[in-house]
């Protein structure tokens, strides 16, 4: 926005002025969405070389991509706002409880080190010895010549721990989704997924060509209603969930999901990318939470890049599940192998969960102090049950900026959450929770919060 109209907005309430800005910019990129291509279309109706001189600058020019463009309408109007870019700031070492960014301390409420365990010095000991003795790369596929003992280790350890017979490591969680529904799911198919599903679900139906079904969050009529209506359309019904939201910090029904899925004779995935490690009393999920069989649930996933302190994803499940991802699925097969100091930190980070399960406990109950304070001090919460996740929903994309923006200034770093990762009237703040925050921290955390909201 020029200076001449920002001042015009001089005199008048910070509420009215985000209210007219954010208007401004609803406008705006309304219009960078729709782009020339009516227009053009009508227009073209002649081949070759002279007829492409009409072809719109913005369908050959990346500059006037309309992401972009949308993207620079975000960041005029928050500079008009004298809001300060909250992403991609580089933090200087370990982000744990505590974090340092361009040389100034902060308590962290920004990353997915559940457990503390990044950072930890067996898991770092872990990633430089599988780097003295394999490198840093695998080099290859694993198909062809990229295995390495490591690899087969960590996935016989989650195996293990999901109660099932196999598992398969793939070099990025979202992936991992991507890869998965998009190589076993087809167009004769259907997919029903929780309203709140993360983006690499939606990815990989989009990718599978399968029909895509939307059930309204947790609400498991609305899912059955699908089901008795639609069941008999399909050939396979995946039905696919969260263990714990990521936005939202609440989890599946996961015993009314095994039944439903049992009586229509679907298939059942569940991402446990913010569940494991954080739910259950070791930490081995939303099974554990409920007391539920690993072989009750046809496709368990899981990232390696929360609890597991490092990066990659998995899933767990029947032999012949893995055996068909293992030959077939084309972002395992045409990819390289996770690289060893990678596959190396998880494994050990497993290994120390699995040891030292007053981590998990630990987690748990500063997650739930944090939803307890929060809740009392008159903080939206939304659905959270205080698992590692809680949110403090602001109503608009502007709030949240601006509430970040505070909270950053008096040395608490958490990151806002605006759309389209959230709908606009939910935008919120993230809280992440670990276990190695202190009470102190999140007492003082709500307080200022709280302090914030009001002064918003
Ligand atoms: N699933 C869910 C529910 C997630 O929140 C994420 C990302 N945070 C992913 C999958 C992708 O995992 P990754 O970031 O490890 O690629």
């Amino acid at each position: 926005m020029s200076e001449s109209r920002r001042k015009g907005l001089h005199g008048i309430s910070n509420q009215l002025k985000d209210q007219l800005i954010q208007r401004m910019m609803e406008r705006r990129l309304r219009r960078a969405a729709a782009g020339p291509e009516a227009a053009w279309a009508e227009a073209a109706v002649e081949d070759g070389e002279d007829a492409a001189q009409n072809i719109p600058e913005a369908h050959w020019r990346l500059a006037l991509h309309p992401g972009y463009q949308q993207l620079r309408i975000m960041r005029e109007g928050a500079a008009s706002l004298r809001l300060a870019n909250p992403y991609f700031r580089p933090h200087d070492g370990v982000a744990g409880a505590r974090t340092s960014i361009e040389g100034r301390e902060y308590v962290n409420f920004s990353s997915y080190n559940y457990l503390g365990l990044c950072g930890d010095a067996r898991v770092n000991a872990a990633a430089k010895e599988a780097i003295d003795r394999y490198g840093t790369s695998v080099s290859a596929s694993r198909l062809v010549s990229g295995e390495r003992p490591v690899h087969r280790a960590l996935e016989a350890r989650l195996a293990e721990a999901y109660g099932v017979e196999d598992c398969l490591a793939f070099v990025s969680g979202h992936a991992t989704n991507v890869s998965t529904i998009g190589y076993l799911l087809g167009p004769k198919d259907l997919v029903l997924h929780d309203a709140l599903i993360h983006n690499s679900i939606t990815q990989g139906i989009t990718l599978s060509g399968a029909q895509r079904g939307v059930f309204p969050h947790n609400n498991m009529d609305a899912l059955e209603e699908i089901l008795r209506r639609e069941r008999r359309r399909f050939e396979r019904v995946l039905i696919v969930v969260e263990g714990v939201y990521s936005m939202d910090g609440d989890f599946a029904d996961l015993p009314r999901l095994v039944e439903l899925k049992r009586r229509y004779r679907a298939l059942l995935m569940v991402d446990e990318a913010h569940s494991f490690g954080v739910m259950g009393r070791r930490g081995l999920g939303i099974r554990e939470h409920f007391g539920i069989e690993g072989c009750q649930v046809d496709i368990w996933m899981g990232t390696l890049s929360k609890a597991l302190a490092a990066c990659g994803g998995f899933v767990a499940g029947e032999r012949a599940l893995i055996e068909n991802l293992k030959f077939a699925a084309p972002g395992f097969v045409y990819s390289v192998g996770m690289p060893p100091p990678v596959a190396a930190a998880a494994l050990a980070a497993l290994e120390c969960m699995l040891a030292e399960p007053e981590r998990v406990q630990r987690l748990q109950e500063r997650g739930r102090e944090f939803l307890r304070l929060a809740r009392e001090a008159g903080v939206g919460t939304g659905t959270s049950e205080g698992y590692a996740i809680v949110p403090a929903i602001t109503g608009s994309s502007i709030r949240a900026a601006r509430l970040s923006q505070a909270l950053h200034q008096r040395g608490i770093n958490v990151q806002p959450i605006v759309y389209p990762a959230v709908q606009e009237n939910s935008a919120r703040l993230r809280f992440f929770v670990s276990s190695q925050h202190s009470s102190e921290q999140i007492r003082s955390t709500v307080a200022v919060l709280s302090e914030e909201l009001e002064a918003l």
